[in-house]
């Protein structure tokens, strides 16, 4: 069997990344590789082949990415599409289909977890993926014809089908080796990597916590058991790889799995690597195991100075493990990047200032300021729905702040657009700072991986 995975060119080539949980254009040079295809190819046979086309890191035109297309062999074509470059990505997507009208077509994104998008989209593909780690390839194969709307496992498959949820009871995932190798593209880029060369782990997807301006609220966790994940860490280690963005939502939150992975890296990897880890996973011995495992930077979500707040979003946090991670990180010399978001619903300018100020004063590396978007599946996009401020097929919205930005009842989008610039500005132009981070340097490569992503992510920002 030949699965072709596709992701269409971005407008003006900007550096989209497309997700079935989320989608947004980077805020520097980087480019996620595609965390969700690399998954399914954990699924696939031995004797199945799998080709690749991504026109966004490769930076094609329409024709140079159509005779790509034209040039694969396919039995089953997933097709990657973004809320942010919706009408853009459809028309590539409608392409592709008169291309391989004979084939079984499925697609994945976030802009599917609208309701409105499915039903869209079902009259003219087999199927949207929602769960990357169940796929059956032999069943979606036969898809075509007269089993158009069967059940398929991951897979949506008639419009009105439920299959999201959120909970924090884990599934249990059996999967294969993912086929690293063929995504291992130049133009892929991590901001916190020491090497240019960097491939994506998964040890769990989806989250465990349901923050509702979150569209990851809506995946529960499916879990990968240790032993399958060293099985493939030894794969990319014989790949000659040395850097990994370990991509779980919350690395660490079932520590049964975490703990066993941690000890064997220790023992038998030498990898440097990055995560998101959750405030409420901390304690002071999974972050003592992960640094002595080779973790160099964490991304910790803080979200706002006012983290009691952000309750009324099922957002909860103890800000004394916070407090507890940041002094922890610096004590053993790790990075920290703390994501904030700028303008929710129930915050004033004065409250986004805050937020601001509270960032300067951190003892931190990186700090990500995305803007409260109306991200499809959250619950800011339900309410900007009812209340009119957005319609189907207006699309183009994401954290970044650059698509679009929808503002709030008490921040209009001008103030919230020039408060996001500034936060940029006063973060990484201060002299303390840049010291900081030269004295992070680890090596020439990830002096250059450095100073590549601080050039664009301030050409971005003027
Ligand atoms: S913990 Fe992070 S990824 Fe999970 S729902 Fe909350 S914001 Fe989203």
């Amino acid at each position: 069997m030949d699965v072709l995975f596709v992701i269409p060119p971005s407008p003006e080539h900007k550096l989209i990344i497309r997700m079935i949980d989320c989608s947004y254009e980077t805020k520097a040079n980087y480019l996620w590789q595609p965390n969700d295809f690399i998954i399914m190819t954990s699924l696939l046979n031995e004797s199945d082949n799998a080709f690749f086309v991504d026109g966004t890191a490769d930076q094609l035109d329409p024709v140079a990415f159509r005779e790509q297309l034209r040039k694969s062999r396919c039995d089953i074509l997933v097709f990657a599409l973004s809320s942010v470059c919706w009408e853009s990505d459809y028309r590539f997507f409608q392409d592709a289909g008169k291309m391989f009208h004979d084939v079984p077509i499925f697609v994945l994104g976030d802009i599917f977890l609208e309701d409105s998008y499915r039903q869209q989209i079902l009259m003219e593909c087999d199927g949207i993926i929602y769960n990357p780690f169940q796929l059956d390839f032999a069943s979606m194969l036969l898809m075509p014809g007269n089993r158009k709307g069967a059940s398929l496992p991951g897979i949506c498959t008639r419009p009105g089908q439920r299959f999201f949820e959120s909970g924090t009871q884990p599934i249990r995932i059996t999967a294969g080796t993912p086929r690293h190798e063929l995504f291992m593209k130049r133009r892929y880029r991590f901001p916190f990597a020491r090497h240019f060369r960097f491939t994506t782990v998964t040890t769990m997807w989806g989250c465990p916590f349901s923050c509702t301006y979150c569209t990851d609220s809506n995946f529960p966790p499916l879990v990968r058991s240790h032993g399958d994940v060293i099985r493939e860490l030894a794969y990319i280690r014989d790949l000659g790889i040395k850097e990994l963005f370990i991509a779980d939502k919350a690395f660490g939150f079932f520590s049964s799995e975490a703990v066993p992975i941690l000890e064997e890296m220790t023992k038998s990897f030498r990898f440097a690597w990055s995560c998101y880890f959750h405030p409420q996973v901390y304690n002071a011995r999974i972050l003592e195991m992960m640094h002595a495992a080779g973790c160099h930077t964490i991304i910790v979500g803080i979200d706002s100075a006012n983290v009691p707040a952000l309750r009324r979003y099922k957002r909860v946090v103890d800000p004394i493990k916070i407090d507890a991670i940041i002094a922890h990180a610096n004590r053993l010399g790790m990075s920290i990047c703390a994501d904030f978001i700028l303008g929710l619903e129930h915050e004033t300018a004065r409250d986004v200032k805050r937020t601001i100020d509270y960032a300067l004063k951190l003892p931190i590396d990186y700090a990500s300021f995305n803007v409260a978007a109306p991200l499809p599946g959250s619950d800011i996009r339900k309410k900007a729905i009812h209340s009119g401020k957005m319609s189907f097929g207006v699309e183009g919205f994401d954290t970044s702040g650059r698509g679009g930005i929808i503002g709030s009842d008490s921040i209009s989008v001008d103030v919230i657009k020039r408060l996001r610039r500034e936060a940029f500005i006063k973060f990484y132009l201060r002299p303390s700072y840049l010291l900081r981070r030269l004295r992070k340097v680890a090596s020439t490569e990830h002096l250059a991986v450095q100073l590549i992503e601080m050039l664009s992510m301030l050409k971005k920002i003027r």
